[in-house]
């Protein structure tokens, strides 16, 4: 067995040799593809370094000493046998042959700079993927370097994660082996990946997303790239969104990479000039065709050429649509033109964002300016808008779908339209310029795609959309299991609430009291004061308020005090004098502190007013206060003293929650516990406040920051729960991760949680998988208790 072999030499067949990634470039080559030319040091050549040299001794030795249930064992082990690599020379016979081979390479092909890239086996491919957990070294200059970084790739196949995989998936770590790829750098001035069809849906379209410089600051996700899709039967491109790029990676001439700042009139580029999407869709359809199966590749081009640098099978594409033929068989060029489709599954569409509520909805589009313009919204219509504000909310309840260009998965639009159970895609970035006023089109909010046309509500599984509503939440109170934690609703309109109370829910954790001023207040609340018509606001808050707890009554209501952002509601009428531009609304003048700002006061009181107006005048008494974005415990000692002013006082009757949502509240729990019954876990700001991550920025949302599962977020729930339980308080949570995640509400139910309270659209599936997780649990209980 060869040390070393010209990629061009290698193929598919040779992977325990040459490793899978090598496999398939070498494969490549024979197609006729551009690849970068390059050698392989195969997994004999690791072999023959591990029998020759000390590591024989060295390697079980280490890992005798494996304790994995200790991470510093773990570190220790790894540090000391990839030391071990790094430090051992290369026996005499096979340093020649891998400097003989290095300097043929250069000769050959003129190289300056390599890449020196891990190649797996198949050993390690089979049921487990290591995909991407070995290291690669790039821009790396010269033999001596060259041969050191080999011994780091080698090296990596011993660091911290790989072991307790290795040894979770039951391989021996001695019999993997690895092999090396040696291959020309591109100076890259574009790069980025593509999939040969949508890696989500099956469909037959090319996704290609392109940035500027090196790619591994976008197939890392740090770069937002453009974004292209190339329709598969016509191969006409159907989709360009052009990002805004500020930095990108570049090679320095000692080797390694350095950030660089685009320039100015780069930044918002088409990074990808048309001829070139063309010609790497067509070399993307020789690769496709070639392994008869969806392909992920990734790309790069320097001025003159494109380069193929990896391809691997697209392994998330749902069953019955992976083989090509055997779904969307390239047919005649479909018309993407404003006329009823038959069938969207098989359209491409327009524009993309994030699938912010769920159910299809087809209508004429309706670009509003802003709320200025709403009136030329007709029920059944769908709303497309840059961004919602809440003085859109009547527009938005008689809207059939909503599509904005800005906004992440926890925004006005998003959480609005899910509480409306109207369909809405946000954060396209590009709706409001790609469909024009009149088009008709339809709305996917589950994959969050807007199509051309009008489709055959059959065509999707999700339920089709009435005019102005989706999917009616699925009762069945009779069938759905009972649940240890509880399990409450959110309420957006009042005029939700006799459809949700007929749900299988304890009651209401959320009912945002905002949604009762934009639909039946309509007007600045201090405005309204300033007027003189202060009764006629508590007059119609208690009018929405009490819809509301007489449709649940006598199960709880809790009412969640108003939490105006600035930017939000200078929209409202009459808002612009009362609320400031602030910089950075997210974390400005919301929540508790407003109330005790002398400017707010007086309409928090009258907030107040309403609530125990329903409370003593009509005798809802399943009505409870909830504050919202509590930052401390003084706030609440002077907010406390205006309840009591208005006769609400904690009893036995009538319950205060705070909101935790700053992470002040978790990390002083305790403390906070003295101040009310019980917490309600707001995870949209609370996972905005741990991460830093705007919760508004599709940026930071397509780029993977925004997510409730994140590890730190975990854990700032866990410390909630465990400090308001040693005082003897519950916690809740209402705010969107549950009802977007499953596995997240399995976590909270692990941990204890009190309740959760979800979108109306889920509350039925999430009862199942909370029911199922509880006899789990119990069982596993059982056993333990048993051994
Ligand atoms: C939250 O922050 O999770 C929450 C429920 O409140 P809102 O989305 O209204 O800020
Ligand atoms: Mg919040």
């Amino acid at each position: 067995m060869p040390f070393v072999v010209d990629l061009a030499d290698v193929s598919d067949s040779d992977l325990p040799l040459v490793g899978g990634k090598a496999g398939k470039l070498g494969e490549m080559i024979r197609q006729g593809l551009p690849v970068p030319p390059g050698f392989v040091v195969t997994t004999e050549a690791y072999q023959t370094f591990l029998d020759a040299t000390i590591l024989k001794e060295e390697i079980p030795g280490a890992l005798a000493t494996l304790d994995l249930e200790r991470p510093e064992s773990v570190d220790a082990v790894s540090r000391r046998i990839r030391d071990a690599f790094e430090s051992t020379e290369f026996p005499d016979g096979l340093r020649a042959t891998l400097e003989a081979a290095f300097a043929e390479y250069v000769a050959r092909h003129d190289v300056r700079f390599s890449a020196v890239r891990s190649s797996a086996t198949a050993e390690d491919l089979e049921g487990a993927s290591f995909a991407g957990l070995q290291e690669t070294y790039l821009n790396v200059k010269g033999s001596d370097e060259v041969l050191q970084a080999i011994r780091k790739c080698w090296g990596s196949l011993f660091t911290p994660r790989v072991l307790v995989y290795r040894a979770k998936k039951g391989f021996d770590h001695l019999s993997v082996r690895l092999a090396v790829l040696i291959q020309k750098m591109v100076d890259s001035v574009v790069s980025g990946i593509l999939f040969t069809r949508d890696p989500n849906t099956g469909e037959n379209h090319m996704i290609i997303e392109a940035g500027w410089g090196l790619g591994e600051a976008i197939v890392g996700g740090e770069v937002t790239p453009d974004h292209y899709v190339v329709d598969g039967a016509t191969q006409r491109v159907v989709l360009k969104q052009i990002s805004d790029q500020s930095f990108r990676l570049v090679r320095v001439e000692e080797g390694g990479n350095r950030k660089e700042d685009v320039p100015p009139e780069d930044r918002e580029r088409q990074k990808l000039s048309d001829e070139r999407i063309q010609r790497l869709a067509s070399l993307a359809r020789v690769i496709e065709s070639h392994y008869r199966r969806p392909m992920d590749i990734e790309w790069c081009a320097d001025l003159k050429s494109l380069y193929i640098v990896q391809a691997r099978p697209v392994t998330t594409i749902p069953p019955g649509k992976s083989m090509i033929g055997a779904a969307n068989p390239p047919g005649p060029a479909r018309s993407t033109a404003s006329t009823p489709s038959p069938d969207i599954s098989h359209e491409v569409p327009i524009v993309r964002g994030f699938g912010a509520s769920p159910g299809i909805a087809g209508g004429t589009a309706r670009l509003l300016v802003g709320s200025k313009d709403m009136e030329r919204l007709q029920a059944g219509e769908i709303l497309v808008t840059t961004m919602t504000t809440p003085d859109m909310v009547p527009a938005m309840t008689k809207a059939a779908g909503i599509v904005t260009d800005e906004g992440g998965m926890t925004c006005h639009a998003a959480i609005v339209s899910r509480e409306l159970g109207v369909p809405c895609i946000v954060g396209t970035r590009s709706a409001t310029k790609l469909i024009a006023d009149g088009d008709l089109v339809t709305v996917d909010g589950k994959t969050g795609s807007v199509y051309r046309g009008l489709a055959r509500a059959k065509a999707h599984a999700a339920p089709a959309a009435p005019a102005g509503g989706t999917a009616a939440p699925e009762a069945g109170h009779h069938s759905s299991p009972v649940t240890a934690t509880k399990i409450y609703v959110n309420v957006g309109v009042p005029e939700k609430a006799e459809e949700y109370a007929r749900l299988p829910v304890q009651g209401v954790g959320l009912l945002r009291i905002e949604f009762i001023f934009t639909a039946h207040v309509r007007e600045h609340p201090l405005a309204l004061i300033k007027a003189g018509r202060g009764p006629e606001l508590v007059d119609r808050l208690a009018d929405g308020l009490a819809t509301v707890c007489q449709a649940f009554y006598p199960r709880p209501v809790i009412i969640r005090t108003s939490d105006f952002k600035t930017n939000e509601y200078r929209g409202m009428p009459g808002g612009e004098s009362y609320e400031p531009e602030e910089e950075n609304p997210m974390i400005g003048w919301r929540g508790c502190s407003r109330y005790i700002s002398p400017v707010y006061r007086p309409a928090f009181l009258l907030e107040l007013e309403a609530i125990h107006r329903i409370r003593t005048d009509q005798g809802l008494k399943n009505a409870h206060v909830m504050l919202p974005f509590v930052r401390n415990t003084w706030e609440l000692e002077q907010i406390a003293e205006m309840l009591k002013e208005k006769g609400l006082k904690r009893s036995r009757d009538f319950q205060l929650y705070l909101m935790a949502e700053v992470p002040s509240t978790v990390l002083l729990a305790r403390e906070f516990s003295k101040h009310c019954d019980g917490f309600s876990i707001g995870s949209n700001d609370l996972t905005q406040l741990v991460l830093g991550a705007d919760r508004d920025s599709e940026t930071l949302g397509r780029m993977g920051y925004f997510d409730e599962r994140d590890p730190a977020v975990l854990k700032a729930i866990e410390m909630l729960i465990e400090g308001a339980h040693a005082e003897g308080r519950t916690v809740g949570i209402c705010g969107q991760g549950p009802s977007v995640y499953p596995e997240f509400a399995e976590f909270l139910v692990r941990k204890g949680i009190d309740s959760i309270s979800l979108n109306a659209d889920t509350v039925v599936p999430t009862i199942r998988t909370i029911a199922s997780l509880e006899q789990r649990l119990k069982l596993d209980g059982v056993r333990r208790a048993r051994d």
